[in-house]
């Protein structure tokens, strides 16, 4: 299908095309096995400059925005899905610096995201605070130029590869999810300390980690979006890095596919290709298909939001106003629903996908030494993280519910 991609496009699509099948494919079981990071693959994709894809480029990128994430996503995790969260994590983390932050901050923060030199992570969720990511416990109490963080928060992906975190905290607990506030926070901080790392069925080489904050000193000038905007921050955040969850999962259901059919093509059983059976054919007919739906809408939807998104980045910059306030002006919705429409989706299909490959290639399917397991371990992360897909149909639920109203 052709998808009109610009000819930069298509550049950064066959470099990562081909970092992935020629540096990531032959080490990704190792990674998976051992969970190291992958840092020499991070290396390759620095080199690449595959990290600054979606920057502006006065920070040290190459312009685009969410569909290029996209287009680098979708190959890395179509032969790894842990390892694309090297870039997609690091993208989570620099959203919200892009929509929110002040000039300052973005000079300081942007070109280290952006060339990849240091790594970052987003960290909202908490032990007790998961889907409702407002009962936030960890607090933040202003102490003259500093806030000072206490507080554990939990599975937080590039946990201790990250160097840069955006993070979510209680600056005012009585006013409840409007006392939420999010910060800028930097691996060294004293009183900043990885807690536990967490053993997972998938996405081994991403780590996830435990961060812990006592008495940690974040100066005042690394406050993002204003006193109280943490859940603004976060929503407006997912409306955009959503669609990144998306092509992870779109990515694992293209490989799984792949290397089922590469598999079933082979396979003689009554004397002929397993792929030449009916039942076989009509499951890779249905994969396929769903896949370029997934493909379509993802497409569609990153490139309507992107064009919003960097009409706004062009007006922040003369305006000196954030990205955020300037989107509000240049977009007549937000992107809420369409972000959780395409996440949603392409979990879904990401799980069905990689579950009838294993069924499509029979025992073998389900061995480890087989790389088709893994793509299933791995696409069931995509219909949890960034909020579960329930918490998707709500949303997308509520918005229909909202445009009801509006008549
Ligand atoms: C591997 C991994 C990596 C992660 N990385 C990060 C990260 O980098 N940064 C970060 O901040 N967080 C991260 N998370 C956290 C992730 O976003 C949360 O796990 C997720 O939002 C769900 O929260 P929970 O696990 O507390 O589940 P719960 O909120 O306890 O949900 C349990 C079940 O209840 C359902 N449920 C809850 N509320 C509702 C509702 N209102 N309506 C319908 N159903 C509902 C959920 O859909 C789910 O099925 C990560 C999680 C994992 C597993």
């Amino acid at each position: 299908m052709n998808y009109f991609l610009t000819e930069e496009q298509q550049a950064i699509q066959e470099t990562a095309r081909e970092i992935a099948q020629k540096k990531i494919k032959p080490v990704r079981e190792h990674y998976d096995v051992s969970e190291e990071y992958p840092w020499p693959i991070v290396e390759e994709l620095r080199k690449a400059d595959l990290f600054g894809v979606y920057f502006p480029t006065q920070y040290g990128g190459l312009g685009g925005a969410g569909f290029e994430l996209c287009l680098v996503v979708e190959e890395i995790s179509r032969v790894c899905g842990g390892t694309a969260l090297t870039i997609a994590c690091t993208a989570l983390c620099a959203f919200p610096i892009i929509l929110f932050g002040t000039p300052k901050q973005k000079e300081k923060y942007l070109p280290d995201l952006a060339s990849g030199k240091r790594l970052g992570a987003f960290t909202i969720t908490e032990p007790e605070a998961g889907s409702d990511a407002t009962a936030t416990s960890c607090k933040a109490k202003k102490e003259g130029d500093y806030y000072v963080l206490n507080g554990t928060k939990n599975f937080c992906s590039n946990g201790n590869a990250a160097e840069i975190y955006t993070l979510f905290a209680s600056t005012n607990p009585a006013r409840g999810p409007r006392g939420l506030s999010a910060f800028i926070v930097e691996k060294g901080t004293p009183g900043f300390s990885m807690g536990k790392k967490e053993v997972k069925m998938g996405i081994r080489a991403s780590p996830t980690y435990e961060l812990n904050f006592d008495n940690c000193k974040v100066p005042a000038e690394n406050f993002l979006g204003g006193e109280g905007h943490g859940l603004s921050v976060a929503q407006g955040t997912f409306d955009i890095s959503r669609p990144g969850v998306a092509a992870q999962a779109l990515g694992i259901a293209q490989g799984a596919l792949d290397e089922a059919l590469n598999y079933a093509r082979m396979r003689k059983q009554f004397g002929q290709s397993v792929l030449s059976f009916q039942s076989s054919q009509h499951m890779a007919a249905d994969m396929a298909t769903q896949i370029e739906a997934a493909r379509s809408l993802l497409y569609s939807v990153t490139r309507a939001m992107d064009k919003d998104l960097l009409a706004a980045e062009a007006l922040s910059e003369k305006s000196g106003k954030t990205v955020y306030e300037e989107l509000k002006k240049v977009s007549s919705k937000r992107w809420t629903k369409y972000s959780a429409m395409v996440k949603l989706f392409c979990s879904d299909v990401a799980m069905k996908v990689t579950t009838d490959a294993v069924q499509l290639c029979g025992g073998i399917g389900y061995m480890r030494d087989f790389p088709v397991e893994k793509y299933m371990r791995d696409a069931k992360i995509t219909q949890i993280y960034e909020g579960t897909n329930q918490i998707q149909r709500n949303e997308i639920g509520y918005a229909l519910i909202k445009e009801l109203a509006k008549g």
